[in-house]
């Protein structure tokens, strides 16, 4: 018969994206969809720009329209959580989801911006027992320091230029985790203790196009021995990290981190570890690095 195929052809690719507003600059789906293609996976990523009074709307049609999971970035981190039938431990401490996963027939949210930086971390740097220094009190720097207390790190020094935010959290970690944290004002250049194994700046200072922002340390107070991290994801080498390099450090870049963060959704989605080369090589392409 003419245009008979055995095979029936499969028109219908598994459905997943981004909820945000404004979401027309989020690189992720490059590197998504770079995966996709890689793995010959029947899937796509669609960036969607939701503002806030329509989520519930978009929350409701992603369900309907069989979508196997979504991201959602800011401003709806937060406020997806009531559309949601329940909350991975580290996402329900961090209150907030930028991964919604169908489960079954449940919704449940995740938070994976901590998980990538900690899949980045334990290989140099296993954080049972650690002491770490991180810089920033604002979503990323709140999803890295639930999930590294999490997993067994012992004390969390706080550096923020805004001191209630960086009490509130301060006080939120001592009270949700094992972890011992304290608050220090940031105010002129950071010594960094001595004793600290893990050093990340989780504040928004060197993304493009304000890349000679400068976190304000003391640079003789880095040691070789200490892994000194950035959420940046563009440009990778920040200046934070190239002073530390300067000093020995072994360093970990934000571009890492996204990369992590967006294999881990696919994981969630589709239970494939995705080449993360391939989705990295993706977004270094977007960032013209
Ligand atoms: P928030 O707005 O929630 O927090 C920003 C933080 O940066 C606050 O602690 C703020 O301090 C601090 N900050 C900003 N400017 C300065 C400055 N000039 N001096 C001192 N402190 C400053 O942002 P997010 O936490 O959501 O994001 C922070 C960065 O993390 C962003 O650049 C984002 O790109 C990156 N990120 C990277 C991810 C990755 O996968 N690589 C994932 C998520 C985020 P204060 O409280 O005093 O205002």
């Amino acid at each position: 018969m003419p245009g008979h195929h055995s095979a029936m052809p499969d028109f219908l690719p598994a459905l997943t994206g981004c909820f945000a507003q404004p979401v027309a600059e989020n690189p992720t789906v490059a590197m998504m969809e770079a995966a996709f293609a890689h793995h010959s996976l029947h899937c796509r990523y669609i960036n969607m720009e939701v503002p806030p009074e329509k989520l519930a709307d978009a929350v409701r049609g992603a369900k309907a329209q069989g979508y196997i999971g979504f991201n959602c970035s800011l401003p709806h981190k937060v406020a997806v959580i009531e559309h949601l039938d329940g909350l991975a431990d580290s996402a329900r401490i961090i209150g907030a989801v930028n991964c919604a996963v169908k489960r079954g027939e449940q919704w449940i949210g995740e938070n994976t911006d901590g998980q990538g930086f900690l899949e980045s971390l334990t290989p140099l740097v296993p954080p049972a027992g650690q002491h770490m220094v991180l810089f920033g009190a604002g979503g990323a720097a709140r999803a890295i320091a639930v999930e590294l207390a999490l997993a067994g790190a012992t004390r969390i020094t706080l550096v923020n230029r805004d001191a209630a935010r960086g009490e509130a959290l301060a006080a939120h970690l001592n009270a949700q985790t094992r972890c011992a944290a304290s608050f220090v004002p940031w105010q002129g250049e950071f010594t960094l203790p001595a004793d600290a194994g893990i050093v990340v700046n989780a504040t928004s200072i060197g993304l493009f196009p304000n890349v000679n922002g400068r976190v304000e340390v003391v640079v003789d107070s880095f040691r070789p021995d200490m892994i000194v991290a950035d959420v940046i994801p563009n440009p990778p080498r920040t200046r934070f990290l190239q002073e530390a390099e300067a000093a020995g450090c072994r360093t970990l870049d934000g571009l890492g981190m996204l990369v992590n963060q967006g294999a881990k959704n696919i994981e969630y989605w589709l239970g494939v570890s995705p080449d993360k080369a391939v989705m990295r090589a993706a977004l270094e392409r977007v960032f013209g690095v």
